[in-house]
């Protein structure tokens, strides 16, 4: 059995037990040992960690705040409940950690283009950022469905210089983007990076994706023994492909004592065909470029998959994950529409933090957790993002009629 090593790293490259590899057509296998070079030399490399640690603090505002939530804490009636404010940097959510990182790789290799994938178009907005920041050209992959579902996202990428092409293949949402995004970038890698906006996809995204939003609990280890003098009992996330995640839990994975939790969208149930819950329902297989589990039918065609968020509607997940769920080191859990629209308002009342849906999914964990430990025990909840994203939909999900 492949162990995680004491640098908290798996033991064979872009392999997690079985899961991960790289399995993408021979074209473009390359081009993606190019991307890990550049990116391992630029780790090594003190002016490339210098710019990017510049960029976290002077233009996403790091490090986020860990915040005590004293009256969720209290209302709980159990553990100490502290939020890692990621809806705090700049473009509101943790995704710019990762464009940050990335782009700065793409720039190390010469590349004057940028693409990406995007499903509600949360990662084309950070992509389509970083892309206006460097100078750099921006094409941005999406769905054709999802681009009519999410207009306002595709004027604000088209506001920030990008070019949004839609897709028609398959069922027109965000896995047609990634397979059009990946055929793109087979035919122009000369002068294009492929900006993954997940903890997904074929090596070294999974591991590259990791290391940039490790900055999450990198902060937050510091934080919380000054805060409380000691480390967190439970580090609680969402998980939609797995990046806000992996980032929250990275620096405590090598500490068993520390509980990880991720927090998947089971939609309207995991007993309906309606959700996204890949940890609980998926399978094996083999689907953009990764060995991983996904919702898929008897013939390995992937599932359509549901949730009221937009963000954690993938029918995969990183191969990471699987890895640590299969060793027993990090536990998922699957959480309703209803459960995570009941945290949307109840965090918004308790402590007037209007949080992305996506985050909500770990805040509702963190509601039915809480009240089952002491109050010697410290949680903290990665809150991924901002929510003015989803008023709108929220409203429309409690039958509210906003006139604008
Ligand atoms: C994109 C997004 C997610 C889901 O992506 P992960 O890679 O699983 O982190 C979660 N929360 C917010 C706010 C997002 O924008």
């Amino acid at each position: 059995m492949q162990e995680i090593k004491s640098d908290h790293t798996f033991t064979t490259p872009g392999h997690y037990g079985d899961f991960g590899g790289t399995y993408v057509p021979e074209l473009l296998y390359p081009e993606l040992q190019r991307v890990a070079d550049a990116y391992h030399a630029a780790r090594q490399d003190p002016a490339f960690n210098q710019e990017l640690n510049d960029l976290l603090a002077n233009y996403a505002g790091r490090p986020s705040l860990l915040y005590y939530a004293a009256n969720m804490t209290k209302d709980l009636g159990g553990a100490q409940v502290y939020l890692k404010r990621e809806d705090l940097n700049h473009t509101g959510a943790h995704k710019i950690n990762n464009v940050l990182g990335q782009a700065l790789v793409a720039k190390r290799m010469g590349k004057k283009r940028l693409i990406a994938e995007t499903g509600a178009g949360q990662h084309g907005v950070a992509t389509a950022t970083v892309a206006a920041l460097f100078g750099m050209e921006c094409e941005i992959f999406m769905g054709k469905v999802d681009t009519e579902r999410q207009k306002l996202n595709v004027y604000r990428m088209q506001l920030l210089g990008a070019k949004v092409t839609p897709v028609t293949s398959g069922s027109a949402v965000l896995k047609d983007a990634v397979n059009a995004a990946l055929q793109n970038w087979a035919a122009r890698s000369d002068d294009t990076f492929y900006l993954l906006g997940s903890a997904v996809g074929p090596y070294p995204f999974p591991e590259m994706v990791h290391d940039f939003q490790s900055v999450i609990s990198k902060e937050s280890k510091q934080q919380i023994q000054q805060a409380a003098g000691r480390q967190p009992d439970y580090i609680v996330a969402c998980v939609g492909g797995g990046s806000n995640a992996i980032g929250s839990f990275a620096e405590y994975i090598a500490d068993p004592a520390v509980h990880l939790i991720g927090a998947e969208a089971a939609g309207k149930g995991v007993d309906t065909p309606e959700n996204a819950a890949t940890m609980t329902n998926g399978s094996t297989g083999i689907f953009h470029g990764m060995k991983s589990k996904f919702l898929q039918n008897a013939d390995g065609q992937i599932d359509k998959v549901y949730s009221i968020s937009a963000g954690l509607d993938y029918p995969g997940v990183g191969p990471e994950h699987v890895r640590l769920q299969e060793l027993g080191r990090a536990q998922y859990v699957a959480i309703t529409d209803d459960e995570a629209v009941n945290a949307f308002e109840y965090i918004a009342k308790e402590e007037g933090i209007i949080a992305a849906i996506e985050s909500c999914h770990a805040i509702a964990e963190v509601m039915k957790l809480a009240p089952t430990l002491g109050s010697d025990k410290i949680i903290i909840c990665t809150v991924s993002g901002r929510g003015d994203k989803d008023v709108a939909s929220i409203a429309k999900y409690r039958g509210v009629e906003i006139d604008d």
